[in-house]
């Protein structure tokens, strides 16, 4: 597989950055240890501009290439899992009830890998700006980068990520124009009618009922509005009401998840849900309320960059090594913050057969991390070639 060879004698920083990654795994915004951990590194390779306590610890670091040009961002995320470590490793976590169970100690250690070669290289032109970012697995540390400026303050042009991925071939690269990961939203439905005797339905209006009929017309949404083309999902998961069999409860709570890949097809399920809970209220005579929680949006690679970024992994994995089109996945990342405000691509990179991410005997694969950096380095080479280069 043909790593960059400067990375590749990195192969043994990067393994015991990692691993001492591994060992303070930080919750959300407050990934501090971690970020004093990469400011450092980045300050030992000479970084040009080093900016930190962006969405509390987060950091960009900016490299300048040879001679003028425009800024390709690269983001690796930072924070852990509270989840209690179940690997047994000599390196395992220190902090009780948290665990890099996603990997993220890995893709940290891979920038910093791409960051040292880069820096000491220097073989493009532009900028090239590190992106490290806390709260990925809640917290929306991204988008608190993003609404914090860093795109235009940096004038980042194009923005690329890798996520590790259990299960697919080791060292392969697996990418795809368009979305590549769900968005994943909430819904709560309030219902109030008027209890009473369960034997006097006339003199009461009955919750339990209407919250039956809404259910089974919010899946008209899949089968009579959606296009049939679009992936959509929508799962009531709970309803809450009544306390015994002789009385009609007063209120109805229903709750439940929505996954679409698309804004649009995002944007008919809130009106259609608008629609039909109001719809369904009146015709039952009593209120009804939807309450329409938004998580991440959909990652959405733009598809001249996938291609690119496609292009640049063959160079390091061959052929053979990069699925131009893998399927999306239900996940959702808020990577795809950054991909709004930007063209650019998220690829995942196979770690082989091992425990999956956000279970408590999963552990980062080490050997790609050479591979991934490589990527990086090469992307960064490509998209900006140094110029008389
Ligand atoms: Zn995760
Ligand atoms: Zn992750």
């Amino acid at each position: 597989m043909p790593v960059v060879n400067r990375i590749a004698d990195m192969s043994d920083d990067m393994t015991a950055w990692r691993r001492h990654l591994h060992t303070i795994p930080e919750l959300g915004l407050e990934c501090h240890q971690t970020a004093a951990f990469v400011a450092a590194r980045l300050r030992d390779f000479g970084v040009d501009e080093l900016h930190e306590g962006i969405a509390k610890t987060g950091i960009v670091a900016i490299i300048n290439g040879q001679g003028p040009g425009p800024t390709i961002g690269l983001r690796a995320d930072m924070d852990a899992l509270p989840i209690e470590e179940e690997t047994g490793l000599d390196y395992a976590s220190t902090h009780p009830g948290r665990m890099h169970a996603c990997g993220h100690d890995g893709h940290t250690a891979m920038l910093l890998g791409a960051a040292k070669y880069l820096a000491e290289t220097r073989n493009f032109s532009g900028r090239v700006a590190l992106i490290f970012q806390p709260a990925e697995e809640f917290g929306g540390g991204g988008e608190v980068m993003v609404q914090e400026g860093i795109m235009d303050s940096f004038e980042i042009g194009q923005v690329y990520a890798i996520h590790n991925a259990p299960g697919k071939d080791f060292g392969s690269f697996n990418t795809r124009p368009g979305p590549i990961m769900a968005a994943a939203d909430t819904f709560h439905i309030h219902i109030t009618g008027k209890g009473g005797h369960a034997a006097r339905p006339h003199d009461a209006v009955d919750p339990v009922v209407a919250a039956c009929a809404i259910v089974q017309a919010l899946q008209t949404i899949v089968s009579r509005n959606r296009n049939p083309r679009d992936s959509l999902v929508i799962s009531a998961t709970q309803i809450h009401t009544g306390t015994t069999d002789n009385v009609i409860p007063e209120t109805c709570y229903i709750n439940g998840t929505v996954r679409t890949f698309d804004k649009a097809v995002q944007a008919l399920v809130v009106r259609r849900m608008e629609e039909i809970i109001a719809g369904q209220a009146a015709s039952f005579g009593l209120e009804a309320r939807l309450e329409f929680e938004f998580g991440y949006p959909p990652t959405v690679n733009d598809a001249a960059k996938a291609a690119f970024a496609a292009e640049v992994a063959r160079e390091v994995a061959g052929e053979a090594g990069v699925n131009p089109e893998v399927e999306p996945v239900m996940g959702a990342e808020d990577f795809s913050y950054m991909l709004e405000k930007r063209p650019g691509a998220y690829l995942m990179l196979g770690q082989g057969d091992t425990a999956g991410v956000h279970h408590p005997k999963y552990n980062f694969n080490d050997e790609i991390a050479p591979i991934g950096a490589s990527f990086f380095a090469r992307m960064v080479e490509r998209a900006q070639p140094a110029t008389g280069a």
